[in-house]
């Protein structure tokens, strides 16, 4: 008989949170062929100029302590792993970055401040650290679990859906922000002493705090402290909120902290509410699924994301695609929970739920051909499709066998001074029997062509790079069509 031999693995002392939850280092396992020995993975690597890099000991471990250099890079390193495994596993595919075939550079110092950044252009993702008087110590943000976890979420929804980060609107950029704090929410909740920890704090009851819900609970801390030092809320931001869904346009455009605004990582708040009440309605009484719960949630997210159009989404969207992900990954199992959670948060009210249903139900099945125009073509009427607006952009396939085809749709757009570009999308997700399961888009209305000449409209000379940025971050850059777009990087 032969047995397959194990992978080897190493052992890594990291924070599962930060300081603030944890006194010391937790040791976590990796295989030895994603660390190497000097933190270059196939698809992660540590790059850190300024410092001797982390170098493991005889065994091949990295059992560094804070507080050194090498403990940041290594703890760093830990949890954009995680996420970016978790991730792979619950999509059932590999997750390709958005940039190259390189790895995603995880830059541990890069800098002084107050924030963490993904930047698509400098293919990395990147921590400062800043002196806080009140918690007396110098934060490392790159230490904090939390923002890692949504960092590496903003690269990997990034390489799911390239397009986002170039519309106009808020929407999909406010989802990128929800995703990175769920991408939080699932790392930790696939941490079994984070889960055992979460249940004892609560006694069951997940609606009360804990590290689970909590996001980002050192950096927040120091964050709220530095405006009002007697703010002694562990978080930047809770998961565990009663924010419900309004258009974006109803709110104001900035607001206190804590408060609903149009501002991304504000307004994501409403579907990373809506997610942890979900996870919390599927770990059952006194929270004993929890484990199993989140690994299931997370397979629907991941899979919605999949689902959704190329081209943009709003929160709403993402809702009806986690329901059909339920359908077609659990028979529906969820459906109640799901839908009783999204009506709650007026995500879908209950007529936009029976509403999907009837899509979902009376959705053609149409058996997947080979050519992915052509087919929109022969059916645009039974998906009522305007076939002609659309390109084939690529098709993605997963373990299981399903295939997702998205096309773009494009039109220009003219204001006073400058022309940009806005895109429409769609996806046509296929079962592994090559059956038609669901069609998500996202279509060219007036909204967002007025969105689009809004945000033109904001731009100087001074906001627009005309060719590599040199370091510094323009919130748009000239294409080589002559359109301005969005540029690719995100602030926190
Ligand atoms: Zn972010």
């Amino acid at each position: 008989m032969q047995v397959a031999a194990l992978p080897k693995t190493v052992q890594l002392s990291a924070y599962l949170q930060d300081s603030r939850v944890e006194s010391q280092p937790a040791s976590v396992t990796l295989e030895a062929d994603k660390v190497g020995d000097r933190l270059e993975g196939p698809r992660l690597e540590i790059e850190d100029p300024l410092y001797r890099r982390a170098r493991p000991d005889a065994n091949g471990n990295y059992l560094e302590q804070p507080p050194t250099p090498q403990f940041d890079q290594v703890t760093s390193f830990v949890t954009a792993q995680a996420t970016l495994e978790l991730a792979e596993r619950l999509a059932d595919q590999s997750i390709e970055w958005a940039f190259s075939e390189r790895s995603l550079g995880v830059r541990p110092h890069q800098g002084t401040g107050m924030n963490a950044y993904y930047v698509r252009q400098d293919e990395s993702i990147q921590f400062y650290c800043f002196d806080s008087r009140p918690l007396d110590k110098t934060v490392q943000v790159s230490q904090c679990a939390d923002v890692v976890a949504h960092e590496t979420g903003h690269a990997l929804l990034d390489g799911l859906k390239p397009e986002f980060l170039y519309d106009w609107g808020g929407h999909s950029r406010a989802f990128h922000e929800s995703f990175g704090d769920c991408m939080a929410i699932l790392v930790a909740a696939s941490r079994p002493a984070l889960v055992d920890r979460a249940l004892s704090e609560t006694g069951g009851d997940l609606l009360r705090d804990n590290p689970i819900n909590r996001v980002a609970e050192e950096f927040g801390l120091a964050w709220r402290k530095a405006w009002d030092p007697s703010d002694e809320r562990l978080f930047l931001r809770n998961a565990n909120n009663n924010f419900l869904y309004v258009p974006m346009e109803q709110l104001p455009e900035n607001g206190p902290p804590d408060s609903l605004t149009r501002q991304d990582h504000s307004y994501g708040q409403i579907f990373t509410g809506a997610f942890y009440r979900c996870l919390v309605a599927m770990a059952g009484p006194g929270g004993q699924h929890l484990s199993g719960a989140a690994e299931e949630l997370g397979r629907l997210l991941l899979h919605a994301v999949a689902m959704l159009s190329p081209s943009s989404t709003t929160l709403p969207e993402v809702a009806r695609c986690m329901l059909t992900a339920d359908r077609q990954l659990y028979g529906g199992a969820h459906e109640e929970a799901l839908s009783r959670v999204f009506s709650e948060r007026k995500l879908l009210s209950t007529e936009e739920v029976q509403a999907w249903r009837r899509q979902y139900d009376e959705l053609p099945r149409l058996q997947k051909s080979n050519d992915p125009e052509r087919f929109l073509r022969r059916h645009q009427q039974a998906l009522g499709v305007d076939a002609s607006a659309y390109q084939h952009y690529r098709t993605v396939r997963d373990r299981q066998g399903r295939e997702r085809w998205e096309l773009l749709s494009r039109q220009r757009v003219d204001t006073a001074a400058l022309a940009g570009e806005i895109k429409g999308g769609l996806t046509l997700t296929f079962d592994p029997a090559g059956r038609l399961g669901w069609l998500s888009r996202q279509d060219i209305t007036r909204e967002r062509i007025e969105e689009a000449c809004v945000a033109l409209s904001k731009l100087g000379p001074e906001d627009i790079s005309l060719g590599p940025a040199g370091g510094h971050l323009y919130p748009a850059e000239l294409g080589p069509d002559g359109l301005v777009r969005r540029s690719a990087w995100l602030k926190d």
